[in-house]
């Protein structure tokens, strides 16, 4: 008998659908009757050159974005593509803008400059992130090869409405909230993301480049570290994660048999709204992070009056089969990350907890 199940709030790697798991079960053992598992099959066979042919076909359909757009598994987690993507994007005398929204933009800028100049175009640092810009914060960034942004900031619990409206190529880390919504990412050129929130599994990366942009791509690298070299080996240059594409693909599908974007948005909206109303009703004993304007609808930060506090909330959630609560380790707080795959059952059983232990505790 298998064990029970308890409410993960981690921020990744993260709750997974519970249909793509079991699937993923019996696919280690097996995959499409062949009496070998995915983990097993050989990523020139056949049975593979299906599940690549799938995974592809899903975040196709998922993200409604046509043919002119590649995409790539690859892996070194979203943080290696902080190298990657200035190594291949950024040339000689060229210079790339930031919007910096936290830690995750904060660690890509220094990548950046190990291969040209970096203009931080807005800076949350001074409001101790507690916010995204505005689109009149943004100046026009015209001169620079590319714009790069977080869309969600796992970490400081913010997120962008919709895309900066800039006149440049936008690249997207969109790790934390990939495919959690409807969003426009026609006018970007890369979109990339580690799978182990919302899709998949850790050191798992999806990207999506656009074609043309792909081919302004730096022609010289070594292969592993080239895009374009990627792209013409459609993700097979070397041994991919043939577990981890499987991952991707089933959890793609998941999204599309459970009603698309439409409904997963609309779903995670009302999640996070249980959690923020939680939040806005105790009185002032939790304290949002974030704006309102700019709340993550994947990751919920809050803090109680003082840390003992935080400390016992934490613990006696984890009592109560709610797990994963604490905040990072450089934010502190309280962090609940309510990815695709929680169910509303646990953002029900935590707005629920959280009113039980501020009206002990207030
Ligand atoms: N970007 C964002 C927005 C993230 O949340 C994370 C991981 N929490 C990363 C990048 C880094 O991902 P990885 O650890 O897979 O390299």
């Amino acid at each position: 008998m298998a064990d029970a199940r308890r409410f993960n709030f981690s921020s990744g790697p993260a709750t997974m659908p519970e249909t793509v798991l079991a699937q993923l079960r019996d696919e280690l053992w097996s995959i499409g009757g062949t009496g070998i598992g995915i983990g097993e099959h050989s990523h020139r066979s056949a049975t593979f050159d299906r599940v690549l042919h799938e995974a592809v076909h899903a975040v196709r359909t998922v993200s409604g974005l046509g043919d002119g757009w590649e995409i790539l598994f690859l892996q070194g987690g979203a943080t290696m593509h902080f190298s990657l993507l200035p190594m291949n994007f950024l040339g000689e005398g060229r210079s790339a803008a930031f919007i910096d929204t936290g830690t995750w933009t904060t660690k890509a800028i220094p990548e950046a400059r190990r291969h040209g100049a970096v203009a931080v175009v807005w800076s949350g640092e001074r409001h101790g992130w507690d916010r995204v810009p505005g689109h009149s914060e943004i100046p026009p960034c015209t001169k620079h090869a590319y714009l790069h942004y977080c869309a969600n900031n796992t970490i400081e619990g913010t997120q962008f409405a919709g895309p900066p409206e800039v006149d440049v190529p936008l690249i997207c880390d969109s790790s934390s909230d990939l495919f959690s919504r409807r969003y426009d990412f026609r006018n970007h050129s890369v979109v990339f993301a580690s799978a182990q929130k919302n899709i998949g599994l850790s050191g798992n990366v999806l990207m999506l480049v656009r074609g043309d942009f792909l081919s302004t791509a730096r022609g010289d690298l070594s292969p592993m570290l080239s895009y374009r070299e990627h792209a013409k080996a459609g993700s097979r240059l070397n041994t991919p994660n043939t577990l981890g594409i499987r991952a991707i693909g089933l959890c793609c599908r998941w999204i599309l048999d459970t009603g698309g974007l439409a409904a997963m948005e609309s779903r995670n909206e009302s999640k996070a709204a249980l959690l923020y109303d939680a939040i806005e009703t105790s009185g002032g004993f939790y304290r949002g992070c974030a704006h309102a304007a700019s709340r993550s609808r994947m990751n919920i930060t809050f803090r109680l009056p003082n840390d003992a506090l935080e400390a016992a909330f934490i613990e006696e959630a984890s009592q109560q089969d709610l797990d994963g609560l604490a905040g990072h380790r450089s934010f502190g707080g309280v962090r609940a990350s309510i990815y695709n795959a929680m169910p509303i059952a646990g953002c029900e059983a935590l707005a629920s907890f959280m009113r039980q232990f501020a009206r002990l505790r207030g």
